[in-house]
């Protein structure tokens, strides 16, 4: 019976860690971790080095090419080629500043299915129609299927048409809208997980963040890169701060 007891305690013990640890702010490395030596933007190495640290998530944009394929990248237009424009072959033949290649959506997948304890945040960048954002979203669906990340990637658009598609596709995703022009309310009302807002925007609503949680929303904040905004927004209890500086928020959110 003694040890019964002490078997319940330990457990009871283990379960408060456990809460402690998940309500901590989670760090996602915005574009990857890239702001270490080797690595760029939305770089193959970019998510390792993200994984390596231990990051929650990492981030990568996602484009929707003329010949309807999907490459990461984070400008519309880059090196000179327009990323709706130019083909997936033309577009992951220029060369990132590590010296890697362009990286198209499948590469970055199977890397990806490498790295277990890392999540995707996979942002869909806004495309200049809605059916191709619909095509852009349905192909994603089906390669995260393929490689078994369904599970593992959380959805973020500035594009409501393109939350909605994500939505229609998946309606147990994890998705959130980027614009920051939306109080909490309509997002509930829209049936996202939550807001992922600049911390320009949320300085100036901060009371967004427990709106959103009295909603049972979940709030993201980007960029978070210096000391002083990572403390402000730990301190205001959001749930994700997405940075450059994926170290640094690790250190102060653990404090
Ligand atoms: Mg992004």
């Amino acid at each position: 019976m003694k040890r019964l007891m002490m078997v319940a305690v330990a457990l009871m013990m283990a379960a408060g860690v456990v809460a402690q640890t998940t309500s901590r702010t989670k760090i996602v490395a915005h574009r990857g971790y890239w702001t270490v030596d080797g690595s760029a933007q939305n770089s193959l190495t970019s998510f390792a080095k993200a994984d390596e640290v231990g990051c929650f998530g990492s981030e990568i944009d996602v484009w929707y090419t003329k010949d309807h394929k999907l490459v990461v990248n984070h400008d519309r237009v880059f090196q000179g080629l327009h990323m709706e424009r130019a083909t997936a072959k033309e577009l992951t033949a220029l060369k990132l500043a590590n010296g890697e290649n362009l990286p198209s959506l499948d590469a970055y997948l199977r890397l990806v299915q490498s790295k277990p304890n890392t999540r995707l945040i996979y942002e869909a960048k806004s495309l200049s129609d809605f059916s191709s954002e619909d095509d852009a979203a349905a192909l994603a669906v089906k390669m995260l299927r393929k490689y078994g990340l369904l599970e593992r990637t959380d959805f973020i658009c500035f594009s409501i048409n393109y939350c909605l598609a994500f939505k229609k596709l998946l309606p147990e995703a994890n998705i959130y809208y980027l614009n920051g022009d939306l109080p909490p309310k309509s997002i509930k009302k829209l049936g996202f997980t939550g807001i992922d807002y600049s911390a320009k925007v949320l300085r100036v609503h901060p009371e967004w963040v427990k709106e959103a949680h009295d909603l049972g929303l979940e709030v993201n904040v980007w960029t978070a890169n210096t000391e002083e905004d990572i403390r402000y927004f730990v301190g205001l209890g959001v749930d994700y701060i997405t940075t450059d500086y994926p170290e640094l928020a690790q250190k102060i959110a653990a404090e």
